[in-house]
């Protein structure tokens, strides 16, 4: 554990905005105000202004002259390459897990199966939220590749961003039912039953959002109905 500073580092700042926009409280095209966060992490203007801009850089916020910053609002085209990008670097990354399957790594996929399904039952939706998103990342930490699993790193939050934004209903991302079932095939070390299970999953993800309509953006309600801009 870090030692405690008196400010929020600026990771903390970095995953509690990426989780509120995954859990929907804070919706695509919403206002970041700097003094606001500055006053919620109790930070600093510059250390809120470093937070931001490393959300720029993986995609989740927008900096707008003169406006401050807004939560990102992907477009479809992008949402369909992120969803693209996710299953060409998944498929890789199942094929280096099932090439060397030990009893640890096992041990560790079902641990966090597990854990899934305990936040399930009690409806934890920011444990939800992080598990689902970590048991993805758990088969990049298993498959050695540092580089892969960086991307993959990215990919995920901003598949949390497009889901907030392009699927009606609030679902969490994934499901304890299809990682045991990517689980299962990885410890039959079933490389092609594995590649087919993973990729069923994504594609049941995207298939979960409208990506043929694009949403009318939020701010651009507030830019009609706000004169001061
Ligand atoms: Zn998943």
């Amino acid at each position: 554990m870090p030692t405690k500073t008196a400010q929020t580092p600026i990771d903390e700042i970095c995953n509690r905005l990426w989780l509120a926009i995954a859990e929907r409280k804070l919706r695509p095209g919403a206002r970041l105000k700097e003094e606001d966060l500055s006053a919620v992490f109790s930070v600093s203007r510059a250390r809120v202004r470093q937070a931001l801009a490393r959300l720029e850089v993986s995609g989740l916020v927008t900096l707008m002259p003169n406006r401050g910053a807004v939560v990102a609002e992907p477009s479809i085209e992008e949402a369909r390459d992120i969803f693209f990008a996710r299953r060409t670097i998944e498929d890789r990354l199942v094929e280096r897990v099932c090439t060397n399957v030990t009893p640890e790594a096992m041990a560790r996929l079902r641990a966090h199966l597990e854990e899934e399904r305990a936040a399930h039952e009690r409806d934890d939706t920011s444990a939800i939220i992080q598990l689902s998103g970590g048991f993805h990342l758990l088969i990049a930490e298993l498959a050695g590749s540092r580089y892969l699993g960086d991307v993959l790193r990215e990919l995920i939050s901003r598949t949390s961003l497009i889901i907030a934004m392009y699927q009606s209903r609030a679902a969490p991302d994934c499901g304890p039912q299809e990682h045991e079932e990517i689980i299962r095939m990885i410890e039959a070390g079933d490389i092609d039953g594995t590649k087919r299970a993973m990729a069923k999953h994504l594609a049941h993800i995207e298939n979960a959002l409208d990506l043929k309509h694009d949403k009318p953006r939020q701010s651009e309600l507030k830019d009609i109905l706000a004169r001061d801009g």
